[in-house]
């Protein structure tokens, strides 16, 4: 129980010690609006009935957060807050506002989920483990919560060597994740958006359109806009596609392996990154 007199340290722990349960009201909640939307106004017709995908796409998110929660149970929060205590890091050293660490946390921390994403795509051995979530046959809001549990804890890894060298603040941390969590969704979303709205969010965002050309057969097209969050980087660093070539309804979603309905399955699904085919 939270008191007016305890100190402000207190209160942020305490703040933090709910991390997982925000974190999950976000998540659900940003879920909930854009299953409906997509039901509302869909972008495309989907072939692919969502009883053959979303048990696979949402069971492998259960298995994730098991997996990252027994791995790491204070998670990159905790290592933000013992980096804060201990005084690690360079904005722990540094003596700005608080909030122009937690801007500056955010941002670096997406650049890093940005060259994260190409060198996932770059190294073979990588893209084993991150082809599960191309090879989606369809392009939706559960999509954007399909990843393999190999490549999360690689992540969790990357994120916390980031986390303790930068001295991220950990409100910056969960800011960080509680976004990202959310943009990934939405950039997933089979959602119809008016073009004229879509180019005016792709200034700050990245929309289900900029990043539906990622989810494409065609390798160039998916070795393009690798961002998640902020759509900065991808034209910053030459690797911006405005569309696909065959059009958002003519495109192809998907990689040339795994296309048949079974490969959708949890099981299979977890099996991919060690198939050769
Ligand atoms: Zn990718
Ligand atoms: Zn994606």
């Amino acid at each position: 129980m939270l008191r007016d007199g305890d100190p402000p340290r207190f209160r942020l722990m305490s703040v933090l010690s709910h991390e997982p349960l925000i974190r999950l009201a976000c998540f659900a909640g940003v879920f909930a609006v854009l299953a409906l939307w997509e039901l509302r106004a869909p972008r495309r017709a989907q072939e692919i009935r969502r009883a053959s995908r979303w048990p696979g796409n949402l069971g492998v998110v259960i298995v994730d957060t098991l997996v990252l929660r027994l791995l790491f149970p204070t998670a990159a929060v905790g290592a933000a807050l013992l980096g804060e205590a201990r005084g690690w890091g360079l904005l722990n050293n540094l003596a700005l506002p608080v909030w122009l660490k937690i801007g500056l946390a955010v941002v670096v921390l997406d650049l890093a989920i940005y060259l994260q994403h190409v060198l996932f795509h770059a190294v073979p051995l990588l893209w084993r483990l991150h082809r599960m979530h191309h090879a989606d046959l369809e392009f939706d809001v559960t999509t954007g919560v399909r990843f393999h549990p190999v490549e999360i804890v690689l992540s969790m890894i990357i994120k916390l060597a980031i986390v303790t060298a930068l001295g991220a603040p950990a409100l910056g941390v969960l800011a960080f994740e509680v976004l990202l969590n959310a943009t990934s969704m939405f950039s997933h979303g089979n959602i119809a958006l008016p073009p004229r709205l879509d180019r005016v969010l792709r200034l700050f965002v990245v929309t289900p359109d900029m990043h539906r050309v990622h989810h494409s057969i065609e390798r160039r097209e998916t070795d393009s806009n690798f961002g998640f969050n902020l759509p900065w980087w991808d034209r910053l660093f030459g690797t911006y596609r405005a569309a696909p070539a065959a059009g958002h309804d003519g495109m192809t979603i998907g990689i040339s392996q795994f296309r048949d309905e079974k490969e959708l399955r949890l099981d299979r699904m977890l099996l991919q990154p060690l198939r050769k085919d």
